[in-house]
């Protein structure tokens, strides 16, 4: 049964007797107060994963950026803030979300394919400590537009060093036949172009070959691709400031084990040194490993079904809420909010699949899990803190569901849950 094995995320959300707890508080007695579904941080298993970076960085040249597209609420973002982080953003909504939780500009950098003349502009205006740029294009681009509004575009180029960082081909992003980065190959003459281009400053290079990776050696090919370029460099006067390792650190949905950043930060910095780049300042943007397992999705069983081959619980929360599964495949493990001992019905422990209402077959949160369930029941599903409320939408008119941070022994309301009203508040109908 899956309530015998600890939850992830433990210690943070634990048993507590028979009832799943957030830290200090009880998830039936969240779900009673905020209903359901509803996503659940805990505010300790945050820094906890924010220290798993900053104790080996500490009296180190060095600069977390916090993946933010993984989860960008304002409260999770102002923690990390806090806490010293800077942030690695996609687009210019994510810059406004950045700054408005209070991050400096000058510890943003820049990331994404496509961005745009006003992302552009604005990350310009604010300051960011960096543009990591994808393509030729892009650097022509951000050139010009530095030089309309009479200052200098501080750039690293994102470099696709091709290694097979060996997860998902949805989130592997350095091999050479994805759209990430300039192929490693050209990337010195790109350098070269960058040098007399009026809008540009190199101030470094960057490369993030995936996502739920759980092996060191692809980041060390990486590393020793991006310095071999830099020998390269070196040889034509171009010299830099940063090297950026990416994010992409798997976490433990199943039974992974995930890579310890301070075991990964040993190797960078010996080869770092062993290489004479040890002046370097040293970028990581991890994302998923500093949130994955801090949250957790909190669902009622509505209706329970049982066909003659198939077993279905059907929950409140549903693809539109938390779409890993259905874009990737995804495991997510599942565990009741009271555990059987503390609860009074005889339910038969049967398997079934978790799915949602929505009108997909898609539509499934979980399958073949051994459970003991009964209407209304409270189900928790787990490692849902990074790429789970920041992928929802509201598919079939279904509000997105609320947010909260626990901290100790106190929960905060950090997303409404969004109003029937608010669906299409902003819609207009034609005239007449
Ligand atoms: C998504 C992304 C990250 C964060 O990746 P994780 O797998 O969540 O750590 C970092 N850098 C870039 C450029 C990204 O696109």
């Amino acid at each position: 049964m899956s309530e015998l094995n600890a939850p992830a995320g433990t210690p943070f959300f634990h048993y507590d007797n028979s009832q799943l707890m957030a830290e200090s508080v009880s998830i039936a007695e969240l779900a009673e107060r905020y209903g359901t579904p509803l996503y659940v941080y805990s505010r300790a298993a945050l820094k906890a994963a924010w220290e798993s970076y900053a104790q080996p960085l500490t009296n180190r040249n060095a600069l977390v950026c916090f993946g933010m597209k993984a989860n960008s609420n304002l409260a999770v973002l102002q923690q990390f803030a806090q806490w010293g982080s800077g942030f690695d953003i996609v687009s210019g909504g994510e810059l406004a979300r950045a700054l408005k939780a209070g991050a400096q500009a000058d510890t943003i950098v820049f990331s994404g394919v496509g961005k745009q003349d006003w992302e552009i502009k604005a990350a310009l205006q604010a300051g960011v400590k960096c543009f990591n740029v994808e393509s030729t294009d892009e650097l022509e681009r951000i050139s010009s537009i530095a030089s309309q509004l009479g200052c200098v575009a501080p750039v690293s180029l994102r470099v696709n060093p091709d290694v097979d960082a060996k997860t998902h081909p949805y989130i592997s992003t350095g091999l050479k036949d994805n759209k990430f980065g300039i192929a490693i190959e050209i990337a010195a003459q790109v350098y070269q172009r960058a040098a007399v281009l009026p809008g540009i400053r190199i101030v470094g290079v960057d490369c993030h070959i995936g996502s739920q990776i759980t092996q060191i050696e692809p980041y060390l090919d990486a590393l020793e691709r991006l310095l071999n370029l830099l020998d390269t460099l070196a040889g034509i006067d171009i010299a830099l400031e940063h090297l950026d390792i990416g994010g992409g650190l798997g976490i433990r949905y199943q039974d992974e084990t995930p890579i310890a950043p301070a075991m990964l930060l040993d190797e960078v910095f010996a080869m770092l040194q062993a290489r004479g780049y040890g002046h370097l300042q040293l970028i990581m943007e991890p994302g998923r490993s500093l949130v994955g397992n801090a949250g957790i999705l909190v669902t009622r069983v509505q209706y329970l079904k049982h066909h003659q081959s198939k077993n279905f619980a059907i929950v409140d929360a549903a693809m539109n809420d938390l779409l890993r599964p259905t874009l990737y495949d995804a495991w997510h493990g599942v565990l009741p909010a009271v555990s059987r001992s503390g609860h009074s019905s005889e339910a038969q422990p049967r398997v079934y699949d978790i799915v949602g209402p929505i009108c997909e077959s898609g539509d499934w949160l979980a399958r073949d899990r051994e459970l003991q369930l009964s209407q209304n029941d409270l189900l928790v599903i787990e490692s849902a803190g990074a790429y789970g409320f920041v992928m929802s939408c509201q598919y079939n008119s279904r509000p997105r569901c609320a947010e909260v941070m626990v901290d100790g022994d106190q929960s905060y309301l950090i997303r409404p849950r969004e109003t029937v009203e608010e669906l299409f508040a902003s819609e207009q109908m034609l005239p007449g």
